[in-house]
């Protein structure tokens, strides 16, 4: 089969339309704007009719997205090698959830999914010989984690992560750190928008860019975006195998990079009904469904600390494929749950359910049983988006109990650790660049 080429254009319009190629690659388009399918694809209604694995169900459904890619041809192979990784559609006790745990990969958050599919391709799309890329990330947390993994023993890669200094949890920084000498960990004495900044600000850089062959691995990515396209395809045919209906989801959102996903997969076919975005107390999005206008802001801290953003980044693409997005017309909704309500949800969840459940999948937790049709025949499938041994400091004093540590998270946390401080200071960056990568 040969499909057409499909190009991607800039949210912001004022760059050239490009291939997926190099839009993997560059990350962020010239103009500042994120890219997006110049038209999105939609599959043909027996592409939804097969069940199968992850990797198959990726293979199908991201095929559109590579027509004309120097990687069309290796795409079932990049899915295999990047996304077997457990996931499972877990339904609870009551049966009035459906949990879709994602949080089965080598760092126990979603990011895994995403990250693992980016390095694979970029992997691919590397011309061999040159000096080794340098992907510069900045996290709060996951992220980082999920990306040193994802690029750790591949040659012709080196991940640096800044991260803010105690801004992350113990267990979190501590995986940060585990992944020398592929990853160098910077805890940077600033806040993670420090350290979003520095990075920014170095992609931007055109001679340092070229000097380190900088690329990125940040949540606008298309790279992790498409992959978690895919595991809502594969959730969604799960679920309706299970309930004969189109699934109505409810997605822990930050940057929107996760509940973007879902958009995207129910444009291009899959049996999704609506979908909720579940926010912390960080509720631009929720204020903008409401009827408001748009107006990000600086973040606030809170118990999810993944989730903590006031501006989400990938907003311009939820624009750029509904117009403005309308709650009622486009079936999307959101909320925000304070801290005091993820921790008595997690209690609950606990003793309800016999479930255990991280802080931000909490949010969802909260906010679905206001929202429920109360049809018991169509439980709300929710977005499990890390497993809550990554945030034992939270939940283990809410619970009063211990919660076990999954054994790919026992690995990393048993092997050493290393950070090295750093300024908030771009000329700082500079000089930690040109460490030896086996400087330590
Ligand atoms: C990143 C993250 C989120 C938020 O996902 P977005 O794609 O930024 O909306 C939620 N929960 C966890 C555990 C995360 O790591």
């Amino acid at each position: 089969m040969t499909a057409e080429a499909l190009s991607y254009r800039s949210t912001r319009g004022q760059a050239a339309p490009v291939g997926l190629d190099a839009a993997l690659d560059a990350g962020l388009a010239p103009d500042g704007g994120l890219y997006v399918p110049e038209r999105m694809p939609t599959l043909p209604a027996a592409c939804w009719q097969a069940p199968g694995s992850l990797p198959e169900v990726a293979t199908r459904t991201l095929a559109p997205f590579f027509a004309g890619s120097r990687l069309a041809a290796e795409l079932p192979a990049i899915c295999r090698a990047a996304l077997d990784l457990p996931i499972r559609l877990q339904t609870l006790r009551s049966g009035r959830y459906e949990v879709l745990e994602l949080t089965h990969g080598p760092t126990a958050a979603f990011k895994d999914f995403g990250a693992r599919f980016l390095a694979e391709s970029l992997a691919r799309l590397d011309r061999a010989g040159a000096i080794p890329r340098t992907i510069l990330v900045a996290t709060s947390g996951d992220t980082g984690a999920a990306v040193a993994a994802a690029f750790a023993e591949r040659s012709g890669f080196r991940v640096v992560i800044l991260y803010p200094a105690g801004g992350v949890s113990a267990r979190q920084a501590h995986q940060l750190g585990a992944y020398a000498p592929w990853a160098q960990a910077f805890a940077v004495a600033g806040r993670f928008d420090d350290c979003q900044a520095l990075v920014k600000r170095a992609l931007a850089d055109r001679a340092l860019t070229e000097r380190w062959r900088l690329g990125s691995a940040n949540s606008i990515s298309l790279g992790r975006l498409l992959p978690q396209v895919a595991y809502y395809a594969w959730a969604a045919l799960a679920y309706r195998a299970r309930h004969h209906a189109p699934a109505p989801i409810a997605v822990p959102t930050g940057n929107l990079g996760n509940a973007l996903a879902a958009v995207w997969a129910r444009a291009l076919g899959a049996p999704i009904a609506r979908i909720h975005l579940a926010c912390n107390a960080n509720d631009v999005l929720p204020q903008y469904f409401a009827g408001a206008p748009y107006r990000p802001r600086a973040s606030r801290n809170t118990l999810a600390n993944a989730m903590d953003v006031g501006a989400p980044s990938n907003f311009e693409r939820l624009v750029a494929l509904l117009g403005e997005p309308r709650a009622v017309e486009h079936r999307l909704s959101s909320a925000s749950t304070g801290d005091a309500e993820i921790e008595t949800t997690i209690r609950r969840v606990l003793a309800e359910e016999d479930y255990l459940i991280c802080p931000h999948t909490a949010c969802a937790f909260a906010q679905v049983p206001a929202l429920a049709g109360g049809d018991p025949r169509q439980p709300w499938l929710i977005v499990a988006t890390a497993d809550p041994a990554k945030f034992e400091t939270i939940v283990e004093p809410v619970l009063g109990r211990k919660v076990p540590v999954p054994p790919a998270l026992a690995a990393v946390l048993a092997r050493p650790s290393h950070a090295a401080p750093l300024a908030a200071d771009y000329e700082a960056l500079i000089a930690a660049l040109a460490c030896d990568r086996d400087a330590g």
